[in-house]
């Protein structure tokens, strides 16, 4: 007879064989303290949070979340069409639609569902439809294009002579949707967006650009790297986060009327599940409107990067480079660099996730640094010379 228990076992086993098997940091975070957090009663700094600016502690974030909690209780009641749909989530489908310069946005539960049911959704839409994905692009768009059984190019990452070459040998009459991130989230590279809407015009294909890690972050109001470059109208559909730059949680995506009613009216996975409460949506709302006024928590950031990895070449640590807020530490082997993340927090008190396959590359294995605004310059000293210690300690290059 089959042994169910003896199945998981193995997995584990065999995951544990890979030296990959995680375990998670039982953290605390209490409201008031970002950059800081518990790991039970030890108070430590937090190094590796894509909170990239503290705004789930923000007091005009938590004061509508207050507000609302109290007006509306926790529940939104139901799935958008059966009861779930209220003012607060269409008020912040408006924000986002606003903010990205689109006609209409669609609110999902969270990032990862706005680009699966998406993705998979927009085949159904589009017979015949082929995409062209990156490929270090993010697992939920792997399995968006995935389930939707859609015909798929993977192009070298960030090449857009590999790009080009797979567009060229399809038919022009061939719907096309290429599929990429603007900031890669492990190694902090951005695509070259003015190049792929210039070959998406040239081989009429659609673009479409995930922009969670970039929301909020980049851009005059916080719309992201397309419309930092001023492309934000060449881009077909903008997906995002609420949960990462606007510290909430939730994903959308925003794109022309006819693109995003035929979505709400096909996506599996925005029908069938309750829809995120007004609590919630009233607090992203908050966040995204901050942002959207407020330069200097951007302003602030940058700086707070800039000195990080100044401090880190000083010293000669070696991270890989870009001109983004990720500054990774690659160590290339999944123990050590599980070790280094454990010592730095049991001796130095300090929060950084050690990273390893699937997320990254067996061999790739890394730290992966996020300055935030609420680091000060003392913070940013001490997180050097702990990496320093633990570098010499566990005998890293
Ligand atoms: N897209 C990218 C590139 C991501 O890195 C992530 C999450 O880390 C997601 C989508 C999913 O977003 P969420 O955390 O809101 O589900």
């Amino acid at each position: 007879m089959f042994n169910y228990d003896a199945a998981f076992r193995e997995q584990i086993q065999q995951i544990k064989s890979e030296q990959r098997y995680r375990k998670f940091v039982n953290l605390k975070r209490v409201a008031g303290k970002f950059p800081f957090a518990y790991n039970g009663d030890e108070e430590i700094t937090m190094w590796c949070i894509n909170d990239y600016l503290g705004m789930s502690q923000h007091p005009e974030v938590l004061k509508a979340a207050q507000d609302s909690l109290n007006e509306n209780g926790i529940g939104s009641g139901g799935t958008r069409n059966i009861g779930g749909n209220n003012s607060s989530i269409v008020q912040l489908e408006e924000t986002i639609a606003n903010l990205h310069g689109k006609d209409q946005a669609l609110v999902f539960t969270s990032g990862y569902v706005s680009n699966e049911a998406t993705l998979t959704s927009l085949a159904k839409i589009i017979p015949d439809v082929k995409f062209f994905s990156d490929e270090l692009n993010h697992a939920s768009i792997i399995a968006g294009i995935k389930n939707s059984g859609a015909d798929k190019r993977v192009y070298k990452h960030l090449d857009m002579n590999d790009l080009e070459d797979q567009l060229s040998k399809e038919d022009i009459n061939v719907p096309k949707i290429i599929v990429f991130e603007s900031t890669y989230s492990m190694n902090g590279m951005v695509s070259p967006v003015r190049e792929i809407c210039a070959l998406a015009k040239k081989y009429n294909a659609m673009t479409y650009i995930d922009e969670v890690h970039s929301v909020g972050l980049y851009g005059k109001r916080g719309a992201g790297i397309a419309s930092m470059y001023g492309l934000g109208n060449k881009i077909d559909i903008i997906q995002g986060t609420l949960a990462k730059a606007y510290g909430v949680i939730g994903g959308y995506i925003a794109g022309n009327y006819h693109l995003i009613d035929s979505i709400r009216s096909v996506a599996t996975g925005f029908i069938f599940t309750t829809s995120l409460p007004p609590v919630i949506t009233d607090a992203a709302n908050a966040s995204i409107k901050h942002l959207q006024n407020s330069d200097e928590e951007r302003k602030n950031h940058q700086e707070s990067v800039a000195l990080v990895k100044s401090e880190l070449c000083k010293v000669g640590i070696k991270f890989v480079e870009n001109n983004t807020h990720i500054i990774p530490i690659i160590i290339g082997d999944p123990d050590l660099t599980r070790k280094a993340s454990e010592l730095l927090l049991a001796r130095h008190k300090i929060f950084i996730q050690y990273i390893n396959f699937p997320t990254v590359a067996k061999k790739t294995e890394r730290l992966r640094i996020t300055p935030t605004p609420a680091h000060s310059k003392e913070m940013i000293k001490h997180l050097v010379e702990a990496l320093l210690d633990v570098f010499k300690e566990l005998n890293i290059k």
